[in-house]
């Protein structure tokens, strides 16, 4: 059975590009969505390249100061740079400096945060996206500031090697927030949540300990603050829902 249109591969995926190799269908209410190739594939041939819905640095890497742009994750200096602030080290030479093309004069500053972008193109499409609800401005090192409790939880929680970031469903909220239709993209990340995730949190808690009940529960208290925060709202046009107060329900982006 095909996909509804308006699924999550879609909308990252080049669809006039990826649509002559493969095709995403529901294999049944188990299982779930799938990837079904529609011809044979040669070995190495590029059946699709898909763009990150969001993305974000793990929350440790950017509190080593770790420079890349916040919307696309490019970096912002070269290796050399880079082994240089980490080693301490500042006469530290690498070979081939060549292989690092970074393009300072394209770089771009959010004026109310000072968080860097690659290129006036990704300040703008974070701006659009969901940067105008989650700019600290400048409570940007503010430690009692909502958003930046909720990540320092994060960090507490997960130490390196860390494998996901709080900070991605938090731009996915504010996806939500800021968008115009805000029904699309509900529906789109509605296909990521699991209706049986307050059941597998309790099987989660029997099976790692008390202690994991806590912090699941310590995360979803701050996240809520954090995104229903009024000064959160001072810029961002769309006041909290009720639907959006369901997207915020699970904290897990399990597919159905
Ligand atoms: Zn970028
Ligand atoms: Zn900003």
């Amino acid at each position: 059975m095909a996909a509804p249109i308006g699924d999550m591969f879609s909308l990252c995926v080049d669809s006039s590009k990826v649509s002559s190799y493969v095709e995403v269908r529901t294999i049944d209410k188990i299982k779930g969505k799938g990837l079904f190739a529609k011809k044979p594939i040669r070995k190495g041939e590029t059946i699709f390249i898909e763009r990150p819905l969001v993305s974000a640095q793990f929350l440790w890497n950017a509190l080593y100061k770790y420079r890349a742009c916040e919307y696309c994750l490019r970096s912002l200096e070269t290796a050399e740079e880079n082994a240089r602030r980490l080693s301490g080290n500042p006469s530290l030479i690498l070979p081939h400096p060549e292989q690092c093309r970074v393009r300072k004069e394209l770089h771009q500053m959010c004026p109310q945060c000072q968080v860097m972008y690659c290129s006036s193109e990704c300040r703008q499409a974070a701006l659009d996206q969901y940067h105008r609800t989650l700019c600290l401005g400048l409570s940007q090192e503010d430690p009692e500031h909502p958003i930046n409790k909720l990540q320092d939880a994060w960090r507490n929680m997960h130490f390196p090697p860390e494998t996901s970031s709080i900070v991605l469903m938090a731009r996915m909220v504010a996806t939500v927030k800021q968008a115009r239709n805000k029904g699309h993209w509900l529906n789109l990340f509605s296909q990521f949540c699991s209706r049986t995730a307050n059941e597998e949190e309790e099987i989660a808690h029997k099976l790692l300990g008390e202690k994991f009940q806590g912090q699941l529960a310590l995360l979803r208290n701050l996240f809520t603050t954090a995104l229903y925060d009024d000064h959160l709202n001072r810029v961002s046009a769309a006041p909290p829902s009720d639907a959006l107060a369901d997207s915020l329900g699970p904290m897990r982006l399990s597919p159905e």
